[in-house]
C-alpha cells in the first residue's frame, strides 16, 4: 500500500555565471554523480533526481516553482558546490512550498595537500558557498534541516533518509481523507479540535459520515467474500473451537469478519487513508470494529477509536514514514500503570484496536464482552508485543498551535502470561524514568492516546514537525523537570 521509491526529491545544485564555462561544466558532472550516488544508496528510501544547476534567479525560480507542482516531488535538496549568491535564490525560496534539506557537503572528501591550488579552491566552494545559501535561508524566516558532512558518509546517508521519510509521510497528508464515523466520545477533550484550522496547517481533510451509511455498505457484502476471509482468521490466528465454523460463537466472528469486509470497502471507495469510530455510536453494527481496526491498521491505514481523528492521522504518518522498516507504527493508549519503585512501567492497549502489525508471534482471535457501550461481544486478536526502543507521540490541539509530543520509551517484553486480560498488550518504560516521563507528558497536555512506533527515531518525528511547521516537544533521556516546564512556557510566549 506503500511505495516510497516512486516518490521523489530533487537535487538542486546552486552555482553563478561567474565561472566559465569549463568550471560549470564540472560542476554538473559532480553534482549528477552526487545526486546518483544518493539515489543508489539502499539506505535512501525514495528516489533522488538530479535537476540541472542553477546559475540565476529565473532558473532558480523555475526549478522550485516545478518543485511545488510537480505530483511525485515530496522535497528538495540543495547544495551549493561552488558560490551561489543567495539574492538570486530570494524569489524561488519566497514561492517554494516543499520541504527544503540542505546538504552541507564537497565533492572531495578530503583536502588534496600535495595537489591543491587555485584551480580546485574556485570550484570546491561549499565551506563558504553554503554558508551564504544558509544565510538567506534564515534570513527568511524557512524552515529546513541542514545535513553536514561528505555525501558518501553513511551517517549523512541516513540523516537524508530520516528527513526524506518525514517528507514523505507530510506528503501523504497533502490532500489525505479521513473518515470520522460519528462524532468525538461524549465530553472527551482531548481527542477533540480544530479540524478547519488542521486542514490549514495540515492539508488533510476530517468529514463524518453517519454510521448508517457504513452498515449499508456492511450488509451487502457477498456471502463468498466472508468465508474466504474466516478462512484467512482461520490459518492465520490462534482460535478456540468454538469460534470456527459450527461453534457455538462463530456468529460473533462471522459478523466482525463481515465489518472488516465493510470498512475496507467503504475506506477503498472513498480513498480514505484512515478512520475513527466511537463504541458511543454504533447504530444498526452488532458490535464495535475490533479485529478489524486491528487488521486495517496493519495494512497501513490511520486508525484511532472514540473520534479521535488527530491520532489517526498521526498513525498514518507514522505508517508511511516508517514503511519498509522493521517494526510496527500503531494506534495506542496508556492504560494502565505498574507503580513497582523497582521496576515502574506503564501497560499500553487499547479497548480492543491494538494494531496487528505490533504482534509478536502468533495472534489469538477471542471473543469477550466489552464492557461498556452495550454491544455485542467483539472479536479481536490479542498478543504480546515486542520489547526494545519505540517512542509514543502525540498531537494536540493548543488552541492557537498544534503540538507535536513524543516520548521515548523502552519496551519490555512481557514476563507474565496475563490470562485474563482480553486485550493485545505492550510494557513499556517511560525515559528518562517512569516519575520524570509522566509527570513531563502531563505537564505538556499529552494525550492518552498515541502513535506508537518501534521504527520511527525522535528525529523523524522532530524533521515532520518542522516540515509542518508546528511545535515539537521531547522527553527523553535528558528532560529535567524544570527545565522542561520552562521550555513550556517559553514556547508559550513564542507562539502568542
Ligand atoms: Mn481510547
Amino acid at each position: 500500500m506503500i511505495d516510497l521509491k516512486k516518490l521523489q526529491v530533487w537535487f538542486i545544485t546552486g552555482t553563478q555565471d561567474l565561472y566559465g564555462e569549463e568550471t560549470l561544466k564540472q560542476v554538473a558532472i559532480h553534482a549528477e554523480e552526487v545526486a546518483k550516488s544518493l539515489n543508489n544508496n539502499e539506505k535512501i528510501s525514495v528516489s533522488v533526481v538530479f535537476k540541472p544547476i542553477v546559475k540565476n534567479t529565473d532558473e532558480i525560480f523555475e526549478t522550485l516553482q516545478s518543485a511545488n507542482t510537480d505530483k511525485n516531488c515530496i522535497g528538495v535538496v540543495t547544495w551549493m558546490h561552488t558560490f551561489s549568491p543567495a539574492k538570486m535564490w530570494i524569489r524561488g525560496l519566497n514561492v517554494l512550498q516543499k520541504p527544503l534539506l540542505h546538504l552541507h557537503t564537497q565533492f572531495n572528501r578530503d583536502i588534496p595537500w600535495n595537489t591543491i591550488d587555485m584551480d580546485f579552491m574556485n570550484l570546491n566552494q561549499s565551506a563558504h558557498g553554503d554558508r551564504e545559501f544558509g544565510f538567506m535561508v534564515t534570513r527568511m524566516r524557512k524552515d529546513r534541516k541542514v545535513v553536514v558532512g561528505h555525501w558518501e558518509d553513511e551517517e549523512v546517508a541516513s540523516q537524508i533518509d530520516t528527513w526524506c521519510r518525514a517528507a514523505a509521510g507530510w506528503h501523504d497528508w497533502q490532500g489525505a481523507k479521513f473518515v470520522r464515523f460519528g462524532d468525538n466520545m461524549r465530553y472527551v477533550a482531548v481527542t477533540d479540535g480544530d479540524k478547519v484550522e488542521a486542514e490549514m496547517k495540515f492539508g488533510f481533510s476530517v468529514n463524518t459520515y453517519g454510521i448508517g451509511d457504513l452498515v449499508a455498505i456492511i450488509n451487502q457484502i457477498d456471502e463468498e467474500a466472508i468465508q474466504n476471509l474466516l478462512k484467512e482468521y482461520e490459518e492465520t490466528y490462534e482460535i478456540a473451537d468454538d469460534l470456527k465454523a459450527g461453534g457455538a460463537r462463530h456468529s460473533s466472528v462471522y459478523e466482525a469478519a463481515k465489518i472488516e469486509l465493510g470498512l475496507r470497502k467503504f475506506l477503498e471507495d472513498g480513498n480514505f487513508k484512515g478512520f475513527s469510530d466511537t463504541f458511543e455510536d454504533l447504530h444498526g453494527m452488532i458490535q464495535l470494529p475490533g479485529i478489524a481496526a486491528q487488521r486495517l491498521m496493519a495494512d497501513g491505514y490511520g486508525f484511532a477509536g472514540e473520534g479521535d481523528w488527530k491520532t489517526a492521522a498521526l498513525v498514518r504518518a507514522c505508517k508511511v514514514m516508517g514503511a519498509g522498516l522493521a517494526g510496527g507504527n500503531a494506534f495506542m493508549e496508556d492504560y494502565t500503570y505498574h507503580f513497582d519503585p523497582a521496576n515502574s512501567m506503564v501497560l499500553g492497549s487499547h479497548m480492543l484496536e491494538v494494531d496487528a502489525s505490533l504482534a509478536k508471534g502468533k495472534a489469538s482471535l477471542e471473543v469477550h464482552p466489552l464492557g461498556i457501550g452495550g454491544k455485542a461481544d467483539p472479536a479481536r486478536l490479542v498478543f504480546n508485543v515486542a520489547g526494545g526502543d519505540a517512542l509514543n507521540a502525540s498531537l494536540i490541539d493548543m488552541g492557537n498551535r498544534f503540538r507535536l509530543l513524543v516520548n521515548e520509551v523502552k519496551a519490555v517484553e512481557a514476563e507474565y502470561d496475563l490470562p485474563n486480560l482480553p486485550v493485545a498488550r505492550v510494557l513499556w518504560k517511560p525515559l528518562p524514568d517512569m516519575k520524570t516521563g509522566c509527570a513531563a507528558w502531563i505537564y505538556a497536555g499529552g494525550a492518552h492516546h498515541t502513535a506508537y512506533s518501534q521504527n520511527l527515531t525522535t528525529e523523524h518525528l522532530s524533521d515532520f514537525a518542522n516540515i509542518a511547521g508546528i511545535e515539537y516537544i521531547n522527553i527523553g533521556e535528558d528532560t529535567k523537570i524544570n527545565q522542561f516546564r520552562n521550555e513550556l512556557q517559553w514556547n508559550d510566549n513564542f507562539y502568542k
